[in-house]
Formats: C-alpha cells, sequence, structure tokens
C-alpha cells in the first residue's frame, strides 16, 4: 500500500527533472496525476510513458486560465485534486548584476518571475476551490537559492526568496484547512533552461564546465543527488496522514549548504 493510494496530484512543469520523477514516485505511491507542461515534445512523452495513469495539459503556468484548464482537466479525469506541486522553473545561469544587459533587465526579469513566482502562485489561485473541497495541500519547489546566495544570480535568487514568501504567506492565509509546504532541492542535473530573454532557452547544465564537480564540493555531504532522490520530501508533505501537523515548513534537500562555513 502506497502512501498516496487514491490521491490525485497536479504537478506543474511535469515534463523533465523533478517533476518528471515526482510524477513517476507519486504513481508508485497510489496516486493519479494531471500535469501542465509548456514544451509539446515532452508532453508527447509524458502520454506515451504513463498513460491513463496521467492527464497531461499542455500549457504555461505564467497563464491563469492554462492553470484553470489543467485543475479542469484533472478533476474532469480524476473527480478531485488532493495535492497541487508548483514545481516549473527556469534558472538564470549566475547571470550576475553587473553582466546582466540594461536592455534586458525588464524582459528577463519578468519571463524568469513570471514562471518562478506567478506560476505557482497563479497555480494556487486556480486549484484553491478544489483544495478546498477535499481539505489538501499545496508543495512549492524551491531551492537553496530561496536561502542563501550564490545558488544563482540576483534573478533566480530573489525569485526564489519569493516562493519562501509564498509557502509562508498561504500557509497562514489557508490554515486550517489547507496545508501549504516546500522543498528546496540543491544542485541537480536536470533538463534546466534559462530565460530567453537573455538568449539562455537552450542552456542547459550539462553545457556549465565541471557543473558536477561545482555541485558537489559546494555541499558538506558533496553530493549531487538524482531528480528521483528529492520525490520522498514530497511524499511526506502530499500525505495528510503523514505530515498533519506540518505547514510552513521547507525540506532543505541540498546536501547540507546551512551548515557549511561562510
Ligand atoms: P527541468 O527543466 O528539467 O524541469 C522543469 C520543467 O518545467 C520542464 O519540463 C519545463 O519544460 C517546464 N516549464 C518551464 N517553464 C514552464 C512554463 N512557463 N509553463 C509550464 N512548464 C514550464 O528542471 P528542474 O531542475 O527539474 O526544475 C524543477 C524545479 O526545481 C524548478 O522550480 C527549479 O528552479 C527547481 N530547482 C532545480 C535545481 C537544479 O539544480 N536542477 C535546484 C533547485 C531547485
Amino acid at each position: 500500500m502506497g502512501w498516496l493510494e487514491g490521491k490525485v496530484a497536479l504537478i506543474t512543469g511535469g515534463g523533465s527533472g523533478i517533476g518528471r520523477a515526482l510524477i513517476e514516485r507519486f504513481i508508485d505511491e497510489g496516486a493519479s496525476i494531471g500535469v501542465l507542461e509548456r514544451s509539446e515534445e515532452k508532453v508527447k512523452e509524458l502520454q506515451e510513458q504513463f498513460g491513463k495513469k496521467v492527464v497531461v495539459v499542455q500549457g504555461d503556468v505564467t497563464l491563469l486560465e492554462d492553470n484553470e484548464r489543467a485543475v479542469a482537466e484533472t478533476v474532469r479525469v480524476f473527480g478531485k485534486i488532493d495535492t497541487f506541486i508548483g514545481n516549473a522553473g527556469i534558472f538564470d545561469y549566475f547571470v550576475s548584476l553587473l553582466d546582466l544587459p540594461k536592455e534586458k533587465l525588464d524582459t528577463s526579469f519578468d519571463e524568469l518571475f513570471g514562471v518562478n513566482v506567478k506560476g505557482p502562485l497563479y497555480g494556487a489561485k486556480a486549484v484553491l476551490p478544489e483544495l478546498l473541497k477535499t481539505q489538501g495541500n499545496i508543495i512549492f519547489t524551491v531551492s537553496n537559492a530561496g536561502f542563501y546566495p550564490a545558488g544563482g544570480g540576483p534573478l533566480y535568487t530573489a525569485s526564489k526568496h519569493a516562493v519562501v514568501g509564498l509557502v509562508r504567506e498561504l500557509a497562514y492565509e489557508l490554515s486550517p484547512k489547507i496545508r501549504v509546504n516546500g522543498v528546496a532541492p540543491g544542485g541537480t542535473l536536470t533538463d534546466l533552461r534559462g530565460p530567453s530573454a537573455l538568449g539562455q532557452e537552450k542552456q542547459t547544465q550539462s553545457k556549465v564546465d565541471n557543473i558536477k564537480d561545482l555541485m558537489k564540493t559546494t555541499n558538506p555531504l558533496h553530493v549531487v543527488p538524482s531528480p528521483k532522490q528529492h520525490t520522498s520530501a514530497y511524499v511526506l508533505l502530499a500525505s495528510n496522514k503523514d505530515s498533519m501537523a506540518m505547514t510552513g515548513v521547507i525540506i532543505n534537500s541540498d546536501g547540507g549548504l546551512g551548515v557549511r562555513g561562510f
């Protein structure tokens, strides 16, 4: 018997990386899954891989109507939503304030904050009526950059600090009916892209020199977790039975960055 038997989760950005690992793990734990994913190619792959266990909606988390479509489609197929996971995100590949081109400030800020901050906010707004019915829960994918410097440039770090704010504010506002928590992964090898406004839409971690060593050496445990290795934290937070007293909590899954010396 899985931890999430009979539950339904809606996950944004399930096309690769942490989101895709979450789909696999939540299905193993007995859940049915709705997905909101932007990439047409990844949408097709998900449908082929998971068949009727998932309902995949192609759309953009920055648009309220796409979030609403994903909610409606998930409820049409599976009858309810117990957990919303706001996970879709993009990175800034460490572009510093000094290196951010003046003429691209507006567009890169809007694009990155659109996906990383507006996305989880709009998702939560769209799913709220359904979560009130099930007394469900919300989990946001944060990042080590939600807590510490040097996990990105100013755009990414500020966006993930904003997600910490969303966890805290929504946990406060939506109690006692809905629990709101987060998981903050550290460096993980995925397909993570950057904003097209900075020409980073095809940038991937594998193109960064020695990325694995960089990730390993900056955390005390010297680990580079796979996406799958973060999923237990989400399973715990999604299970009302197993984490009923937890809200406003963010589980740091980053190799112990909080205990390194600065
Ligand atoms: P990923 O690129 O493999 O997965 C992100 C998915 O979101 C992709 O399938 C992408 O197509 C989708 N997506 C992007 N923009 C979207 C949009 N506007 N609408 C709908 N879907 C969209 O990367 P990942 O590393 O698995 O990222 C997942 C989350 O984890 C992000 O929030 C990221 O910031 C966070 N994170 C990643 C790392 C890391 O090192 N990989 C570390 C900490 C936090």
